[in-house]
């Protein structure tokens, strides 16, 4: 399946915000969005469009896809299961985008990027309840019990990665044993759980696809 190779720093600044690509580097000083860089290109131009409405709610999509590293054709089938299931849709769509596999690796701290949780995964290095799972887009539930599997316990970046784990912790939604590399999911992630996703406006996308 085609997917962006080039830099992760290019889309944060095309989008103008923090799409959180690299892991730890993005919370620090050495982000170039913490360092105000400019849009890529150098057409002066760019800064001066005027941007309607559709094109708001156009980039508020393009950010959420960027950053859980999803094309169009999947990132619609999670907005259709999300506007299927009770609630708000938008608050629906950003739970189901946190519980997606990959992502619940990385938060996990068994990957150093969502990117990097996605190879992880599709390499058939983790178990769900037990059992091999090697599909980035497969949605945990409560209760589920996601571990690396013991042959890939000491692969350098899996060990790596973990280390952050003594100093941030894990997600409210999460619970991990750095020991045995297992993890559980307590509760379903809320956007408040979720300082990465502070800054987006799900409701823009909720209004782009009901157009
Ligand atoms: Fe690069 Fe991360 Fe900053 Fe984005 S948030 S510009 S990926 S360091």
């Amino acid at each position: 399946m085609a997917r962006y190779t080039g830099p992760s720093c290019r889309l944060c600044r095309a989008e103008g915000t923090k799409l959180f690509l690299k892991g730890e580097r993005c919370y620090t000083g050495k982000c170039p969005i913490a360092k105000k860089a400019s849009p890529p290109g150098k057409d002066p131009r760019y800064r001066q469009r005027k941007v309607s409405d559709y094109g708001l709610q156009l980039r508020e999509k393009q950010k959420l896809k960027r950053m859980y590293g999803m094309l169009e054709k999947q990132f619609k089938i999670f907005f259709d299961e999300a506007d299927r299931l009770p609630g708000k849709t938008g608050e629906n769509l950003l739970t189901m985008l946190e519980r997606r596999l990959d992502n619940t690796v990385y938060r996990m701290h068994f990957a150093s990027s969502r990117k990097q949780a996605r190879q992880i995964v599709s390499h058939g290095h983790v178990r769900v309840n037990g059992k091999r799972v090697t599909i980035p887009s497969f949605i945990v539930k409560q209760d589920d019990v996601v571990e690396v599997k013991e042959q890939s316990r000491k692969l350098h970046t899996i060990k790596e990665s973990l280390k952050e784990y003594s100093k941030s912790g894990v997600s409210p939604w999460l619970q991990l044993d750095p020991d045995s590399m297992k993890g559980t999911i307590k509760a379903y992630p809320r956007k408040a759980d979720v300082s990465d996703l502070a800054e987006i406006n799900e409701q823009l996308i909720v209004e782009l696809y009901s157009r």
